[in-house]
């Protein structure tokens, strides 16, 4: 009788470190699960209405031509300090055009209350939208700006989507630290269990503000890289998705959470606009004593009305 080797099948090319942006689809894709979450839901007409604003964000991307990158010895400096190449401190000026477009876009078909934010946003001045930017980015929020941030959110997403896509995958390396974007430096919004030809049943962070994806060990705390007090919660809604696509993953260590969302239970599945459609998870466990790691930055400052 003859030995046969175990044939493990391993995926026959490596899985890749770092997705960068598909941006032809991207915010096209997400803008169909935004609309198809909101059938039903209790947040019914704020998630349609995020439809649209993603909608808006394709538009614009479509004709944002390409942006400057940092010079090959800013790239060659961030890699050998191992930071990430984008700097969110060094705007391209083209944002402030791609969120005008955007309110121009969204103030035809917005609710009264987005619509005040849209007017606002239209009538600023380039400084005001610039000090908006940087109270997004720094996360210290005023009361009193709310209402305009998820717009001035969805502008940066546009710039600094494009801005990953044309980095060149294969210079970039993941950072030290688990939940941080290798492309641009910000928090993750959530994880993504992925299909597909050697990537399948890996999770990869997405990045709250370049939409950039990472391959991170599934089972580890994305903020403190423990694999020992892991666990995952679902939380059973009127969410509209197939059971078991998204659950928190809370870590014992250091009482932070994370969400994960799944494409083997649902294909479609989006980590911005499922986060959205799943708010009662993020009671549940906030109620249980843990804190968000990464923002959503749609939510922050979000119309509610
Ligand atoms: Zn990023
Ligand atoms: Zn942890």
């Amino acid at each position: 009788m003859q030995t046969q080797t175990i044939d493990f099948h391993p995926p026959a090319e490596e899985a890749a470190p770092i997705l960068l942006p598909v941006t032809a689809t991207l915010f096209a894709d997400r803008a169909d699960r935004f609309a198809s979450l909101a059938t039903g839901h209790s947040l019914g007409d704020w998630l349609e209405f995020l439809g649209q604003l993603s909608r808006a964000q394709h538009q614009a991307l479509k004709t944002l031509p390409a942006l400057p990158l940092p010079d090959a010895a800013t790239l060659e400096q961030a890699r050998t300090h191992g930071m990430p190449p984008l700097n969110i401190a060094h705007r391209p000026a083209a944002w402030r055009n791609v969120l005008r477009q955007i309110a121009h876009e969204l103030g035809k078909t917005a609710p009264d209350g987005a619509r005040q934010a849209l007017d606002a946003l239209l009538a600023a001045d380039d400084a005001w939208l610039d000090r908006l930017a940087d109270t997004l980015l720094s996360g210290e929020i005023e009361a009193g700006d709310a209402a305009e941030l998820p717009f001035i959110a969805a502008a940066l997403q546009v710039v600094f989507t494009k801005l990953a896509s044309q980095l060149d995958a294969s210079q970039l390396q993941k950072l030290d630290a688990h939940g941080i974007c290798p492309c641009c430096g910000s928090p993750a919004v959530a994880s993504v269990v992925r299909l597909g030809a050697a990537i399948n049943n890996l999770r990869y962070l997405h990045c709250s503000l370049c939409n950039s994806e990472w391959n991170v060990p599934r089972a580890t705390c994305t903020a403190c890289d423990t694999d020992k007090e892991v666990a995952l919660h679902e939380v059973d809604g009127s969410s509209g998705q197939k059971s078991g696509a998204v659950r928190a993953e809370t870590c014992d260590a250091c009482k932070s959470y994370l969400k994960i969302v799944y494409q083997e239970k649902d294909p479609r599945v989006d980590p911005v606009a499922d986060d959205l459609a799943t708010l009662a998870l993020d009671m549940l466990v906030d109620e249980a004593g843990y804190e968000r790691s990464g923002p959503n930055l749609l939510l922050i400052g979000a119309y509610s009305g």
